[in-house]
């Protein structure tokens, strides 16, 4: 029978005790109802021009744990096989290439993920030789080069992944007067590039990547690949939205300062740092909000000032490091005039609320204003 609740119509009441009394549906089946794949690997290459700090990044996730993904602790994802040079079982050589070749010769049993870290070189200006590789032809014995493997897997893959600014945009490795002409994944397979699932490419930028985003990003790829969440949402640059949607300064915790026209001259200041090279106001990046790894540090939220290093313009456009910026002059000299009247004026605020009212006494006079009459 239908219980009547005050004001909620019946009708309602009724369809909600109906989906109460349906059998719970698990996630497995869910998966399979929405037509999702049951495994998928991820090639992860560190082969593009890099230091492997992304690889490493990772090792450290916690919302989620890359052994909470692998070990198939998260209900409804697929069976997850991970194939990265540093974090696989295997000793490397031929064992660990084996699931490469055979993606590249549409061997493998299940779709896959291709995970790109470290710039990609431009190896038609590479002379007589090679810039980077991994490792050789079977055929050959000749070494193949990341740019190969890319042509190869990248059409192949159900999605297409850029971890760290290096993969993302370039990165240090793109910065003006170098050698090998390197650039993102981007720049290279095309802005638009779609991949198998016709997803574009997923770019997750940082130098080195912060954890949890990465895994995050997976995780929405997975349960993307499961059929149970919907096309993973992108800004303009690639970037996950939800990561890479507010500024620095919107999360930082020295925001106050900057309002008041309060700013460090030196770095052992706690104050604002926009006068000593902080680029925040105009950077994306949720790392003040989430720490760098287990909400531990945050780069201006402990002293160091952010260099945009998940933009595509990193580094040269914030450069010379440490040095003003050159926006920041402007709207610091702005907020430092309005900002200064106001710090006064919150001052003596601030000294009214820090004291008692006066009624709080121990005196034989009742002084709060009460009134009898009040009561009747
Ligand atoms: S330290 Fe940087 S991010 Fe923080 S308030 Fe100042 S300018 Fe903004
Ligand atoms: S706060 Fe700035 S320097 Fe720090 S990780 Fe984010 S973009 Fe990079």
């Amino acid at each position: 029978m239908t219980r009547r609740t005050p004001g909620i119509p019946s009708e309602a009441v009724a369809r909600l005790e109906d989906r109460l009394r349906q059998p719970e549906v698990r996630p497995e089946e869910k998966r399979k109802r929405a037509g999702g794949v049951d495994e998928v690997h991820i090639l992860w290459t560190s082969e593009g021009m890099s230091c492997d700090g992304d690889t490493v990044s990772i090792t450290a996730a916690m919302q989620p744990s890359l052994e909470d993904v692998l070990l198939g602790a998260i209900p409804g994802l697929p069976k997850v096989n991970l194939h990265n040079k540093v974090l696989h079982p295997s000793l490397g050589g031929e064992e660990f290439m084996r699931p490469f070749h055979q993606a590249a010769n549409d061997q493998l049993d299940a779709p896959f993920v291709l995970v790109v870290e470290g710039s990609i070189p431009n190896e038609n200006i590479n002379g007589d030789g090679y810039w980077t590789s991994m490792g050789n032809d079977p055929a050959t014995g000749e070494p193949i080069t990341l740019n190969t493997w890319i042509d190869r897997l990248a059409p192949k893959a159900w999605a297409v992944v850029a971890i760290g600014t290096c993969a993302t945009y370039g990165g240090i490795h793109a910065m003006a007067g170098n050698p090998t002409g390197c650039m993102g994944l981007a720049d290279y397979l095309g802005w638009d590039f779609r991949s198998k699932a016709g997803i574009p490419i997923v770019n997750v930028p940082g130098c080195p990547v912060q954890p949890d985003n990465f895994m995050e990003t997976l995780l929405w790829l997975l349960y993307q690949a499961a059929g149970l969440s919907p096309m993973i949402p992108l800004d303009e640059a690639l970037r996950p939205t939800w990561l890479f949607g507010k500024t620095v300064h919107e999360g930082c915790d020295r925001a106050g300062y900057y309002e008041q026209g309060d700013f460090a001259l030196d770095y052992n200041s706690p104050k604002c740092q926009v006068k000593i090279g902080c680029w925040g106001p105009v950077v994306n990046c949720n790392v003040p909000k989430r720490g760098w790894m287990a909400g531990i540090g945050g780069c201006p939220n402990v002293g160091g000032i952010c260099i945009g290093c998940t933009m595509p313009g990193f580094p040269d456009k914030f450069m010379p490091f440490m040095d003003e910026p050159p926006g920041g002059r402007l709207s610091s000299t702005m907020t430092r005039s309005y900002g200064t009247m106001i710090r006064k004026l919150r001052g003596i605020t601030n000294q009214t609320v820090n004291k008692e009212p006066k009624w709080r006494h121990n005196n034989t006079e009742l002084t709060t204003g009460y009134d009898p009459r009040w009561s009747r």
